[in-house]
């Protein structure tokens, strides 16, 4: 049987993983959130105090020792880093930051890239990510970028941060998703940028609900193809 791959793309807080998993279950594939690997390898540089702003710091981290996986658990996803499940500890402002920063490193990139390859080789899947329809899977069977106004993203972010119960500023979580886009989008290697064959999804203006039932419909439309 043909496995099916769909990438979705899209700056922080657009609502990829959420909108994600929901049609992942829909549709009956797994879905795989690449920006958590990012997360793992820049919370071990942080945990392990080096300076993230130094590349060659940032690539002394990934060691013959160092063990990032991705084990799914009750059907979701969990990061363990060296063992330890990370996926709560890799959510806060400061390894978002760290993620975004070490994810320009290219020898990062190189590292996670195998990883998210083998996953969607042998999987129907959504993966989620900046660059998996322009670099992770160039043959996807559906590509959706998927975007909101900086505003509507950042409002989500932050009531997702209070629900949690972290402590947040909604000036502090917009500037962060500004800082990030900017940095996502002009770094040298792999920047988020639309591919030319995916599909443009805008949920500023859409519920949840909405968001869910455009992508899922996208996603049927491209597989029928
Ligand atoms: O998606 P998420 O916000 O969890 O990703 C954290 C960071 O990891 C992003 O800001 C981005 O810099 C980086 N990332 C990436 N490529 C991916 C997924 C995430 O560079 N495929």
């Amino acid at each position: 049987m043909k496995i099916i791959n769909v990438a979705i793309d899209g700056p922080a807080g657009a609502g990829k993983s959420t909108i994600a998993r929901a049609a992942s279950k829909e549709l009956g594939y797994i879905y795989i959130d690449t920006g958590a690997l990012y997360r793992t390898v820049g919370l071990n540089a942080v945990r392990l105090g080096v300076d993230i702003h130094n590349d060659d710091a940032v690539i002394s981290t990934l060691t013959d020792e160092l063990c990032v996986e991705l084990k799914f658990v009750d059907g979701e996803q969990r990061m363990f880093l060296n063992g330890e499940d990370v996926s709560t500890a890799i959510r806060t402002p400061e390894a978002s930051m760290a993620a975004s920063r070490v994810s320009a490193v290219p020898a990062v990139r190189k590292y996670l890239f195998d990883l998210q390859k083998n996953l969607a080789k042998s999987n129907n899947c959504i993966m989620d990510g900046r660059d998996i329809g322009t670099v992770v899977l160039p043959d996807a069977d559906v590509k959706i970028f998927l975007t909101a106004s900086p505003e509507a993203r950042a409002t989500r972010r932050y009531k997702e941060l209070l629900e949690k119960g972290m402590d947040a500023s909604y000036e502090e979580v917009l500037a962060d998703m500004i800082k990030r886009d900017y940095d996502d989008s002009h770094r040298a290697i792999a920047p988020l940028k639309q591919a030319d064959d995916a599909v443009l999804c805008d949920t500023s203006e859409l519920t949840l609900e909405e968001s869910v039932k455009l992508v899922i419909d996208t996603i049927k439309i491209g597989i029928s193809k």
